[in-house]
Parts: C-alpha cells; structure tokens; sequence
C-alpha cells in the first residue's frame, strides 16, 4: 500500500533538520540507532556506525560520557565521511554534558544533534545552569535537541511535586497517572525552557520512554495532544530476542496508527555475538508492515504444514530474504522502487500459485506427492518451471533479471 492511501493521519508536528535527515512536519518516519560501542575506541565505533548506516538506520546516537570519548568524536565524524557515511551522529549525554560539550568545541560542532536527559542533567540550581548550558551550546552551534524523558531517570523533584499537588487534590489520581503527568510534564516544560533560551522549536525534538506497552502508549497520546514539538518513539528496555520485538512492535505500532511519531528506536538487547543491526531491521519491518515505508523487498512464505516434505522452501524463503537484504545498499541506489517489490516463496500447490500470482515474482516449490518441479510466476503470469538440484540459484538469477528489467539498468558499481 502505498504511502498516500494510508488511512493514517500523522500527527502534525514542526519538521527539524538533523543534517540532510528531516524529523516531523510529514516528513517520512526516520529510523535511528544506537552505538554500543565504547566511543573512545574510534575504529570500533566507527565500523559499528558504518554498518547501522548500511542496514538503514538514517541517525546513529552514540555514547559521549567522558573527556576521551567527547575527544574522539571529531576523529569519527571524520573517518566516516572519508567512508562516503554521512549518517548524522546523535551525542548521548548524562551528567557532564554540559562540560564536554563546553569544554570539547570540535564535539559540539562535529555532532548532528544532542540528546539531554532533563532527569540526568544535575540536582538544583545546578540543574537549570547546566541545563542552560547545554542548549546554549545547542544554540551556538545550530545543533537541534531531543529532551529525551526516560522513566528510569524522571526527574524526582519533579515527581515530588506532582506528587505533593495531587495529594492536595479534591481528586486525587493514582500513582501510575501522576507518573505519566511528571514524564509528560517533564518534556514540556524543559522544551519551553530551551525555548526561553532561544532554542527554536524547529529545533526540539521530544521522547519520553517508559518500559511499559500501555504506559507508553498513555503518555505519548497525552503529548501528543499538548504539543506539536517532533515526537522520537521507543519503548525503553525492550529486552532481548521475541520478547523485545514483540513489545516494541505493540506499542509503536498503535501509536504510529495514530499517527503519532516521526522518528523510531527499537531498543533490543542484541543476543551474545548478535548484530546490532538487528534494531534497525525491526524498526524498518515494523513501518514497512504498517505500509508506513518501504525499506526492501517484501517476501511472501506461506509458514509450511505437513504437505511439505522437507525444510528445502525455508531455506529458501529464508536465503532470499537475506539475498534482497543484502542487495539492498547497492539495489537503493541503482534500481529506485526495488524496495515496493514482493517475492512469494511458497510451500506447495495448494496456495502457491494463487500467492505466486500476486506478488511481483514468485515460486511454488512442490509439496509432500507433488511433482517435483516448482512453477514460477512474474507479474501474474506463470513463465517458467523450475527443476531439479539448482532451483535456488535459477529462481535469484531470475529475481535479479527481474530487478534490472523492471527498476531499471544497473549503472552504479561503488
Ligand atoms: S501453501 Fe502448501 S505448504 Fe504452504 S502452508 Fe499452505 S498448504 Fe502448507
């Protein structure tokens, strides 16, 4: 479905420009990222940033907690735009941003954004200097913000406030609701202050990240009805593997049917040895599933049943997946509207060629008594069959004469 049938409305937020990346105003929902690298180890967080950048994420944060690691960051701005990366870089800081960002010129000017945490930014009086401090800077270097709330760091005397005015109430809310009030409250009365500052709100992007679905939800619908700052959607802590795929999916999935959200972070809690890529991948699956963008090649596989006889239409299914991932760095740029296509990769007769037939391309492996020979259709027409040990390699040689016939010549080899 393309992106102008969408019954979905976005929520009308001022667009902020993050280098050549827009968030908000309608511009298309931006996939983001995070390093877990340490920063000061510049060749790890460089090839870390290169290959989210690759998989698609359009801003990368990374960590900036310390002298070094604010250092540092010159030199991988550098390196990977000597890489052709040109992925804008989102400093992180917590506690002593205000004087790495001071103290550290090259860091403030090097970074695409800068991520504050009002619950993390000091206690007191200090609190709003080094608060000032920070957006001053942001300021100085026409560097947008996003006053980013996370739950597990609310600000406490915040949280006290609200609470002491509750208690005060003829009628008083439950715990949870004043919660959701001081994480609201939090974001916006920190963005008016940024705003005070001087800080447009053409530069403020806001966040504020709970643990929980229906936490979440709640009070993103309330921000989102008390402003039209560009709203950046994550649910905190995901976790690891299914469990945090399938929370992340949950809530921003009901939001963004909403219509709220204009930049998204999957915070997944990669597997031992796992790629960190995979958030990425399950931000762009969760927009392209809702219709919301398109990213690569869908494939269509029917989930198998007992009319298959082996695991050979998985591994299939599973091998052109990667293969149309893989490809699509190079495909992006050489075959415009490759990513709107869909391969079907089907089990057996009894849906395959039905299935086959919608999709741009697609193939009916035979099923458990079925002749073994595997049909395949391009553009709803069957064209040929495939047989024997090389049904694989034949159905991606056609996949990728479809590609070129359709989406046009390959012109670009770098
Ligand atoms: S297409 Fe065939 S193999 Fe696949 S699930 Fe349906 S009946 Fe089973």
């Amino acid at each position: 479905m393309s992106a102008s049938n969408l019954p979905i409305t976005r929520h009308s937020t001022c667009a902020v420009k993050i280098g050549k990346v827009i968030v908000g105003g309608g511009a298309p929902v931006v996939v983001q990222s995070m390093t877990n690298t340490d920063t000061v180890n510049i060749e790890n967080t460089v090839q870390q940033v290169a290959q989210l950048a690759n998989a698609g994420s359009e801003l990368v944060r990374i960590t900036v907690n310390s002298e070094e690691a604010a250092a540092a960051v010159p030199s991988i701005r550098e390196q990977l735009d000597h890489m052709n990366v040109d992925v804008p870089l989102i400093g992180d800081f917590h506690f002593n941003g205000h004087k790495l960002l001071d103290k550290y010129p090259d860091c403030a000017q090097a970074l695409g954004k800068y991520r504050i945490n009002p619950g993390n930014v000091g206690r007191g009086k200090k609190r709003d200097e080094q608060y000032a401090t920070m957006i001053e800077t942001a300021c100085r270097y026409d560097k947008p913000v996003r006053i980013g709330v996370n739950w597990g760091s609310l600000d406490q005397a915040l949280v006290v406030r609200l609470m002491d005015e509750n208690s005060r109430s003829a009628q008083p809310c439950d715990t949870h609701e004043v919660i959701h009030e001081a994480m609201v409250t939090s974001a916006l009365e920190n963005a008016a202050r940024a705003e005070e500052i001087g800080l447009g709100r053409d530069h403020i992007i806001l966040s504020v990240k709970m643990s929980g679905v229906q936490d979440l939800i709640a009070v993103y619908r309330t921000l989102a009805q008390r402003c039209d700052y560009a709203l950046h959607l994550g649910l905190t802590e995901a976790g690891m593997g299914a469990k945090g795929i399938v929370a992340s999916t949950a809530a921003l999935s009901v939001l963004l049917q909403e219509g709220i959200g204009d930049t998204i972070r999957i915070s997944l809690t990669p597997e031992p040895g796992g790629s960190r890529s995979e958030e990425v991948r399950v931000a762009q699956e969760i927009l392209q599933s809702m219709g919301l963008r398109a990213f690569t090649p869908s494939v269509v596989a029917c989930p198998g049943c007992g009319r298959t006889s082996s695991d050979y239409f998985q591994t299939l299914a599973q091998n052109i997946q990667g293969y149309l991932r893989e490809q699509m760095p190079v495909w992006r740029r050489q075959h415009p509207g490759v990513e709107d296509m869909t391969v079907a990769v089907m089990g057996c007769v009894v849906n395959g060629p039905g299935e086959s037939k919608h999709a741009n391309i697609g193939i009916s492996l035979p099923g458990t008594g079925e002749r073994p020979v595997a049909p395949v259709y391009v553009d709803g027409e069957k064209t040929v069959t495939l047989k024997g040990d090389h049904i694989a390699e034949e159905f991606r040689q056609l996949v990728d004469r479809y590609v070129v016939e359709h989406y046009g010549e390959a012109t670009i080899t770098c």
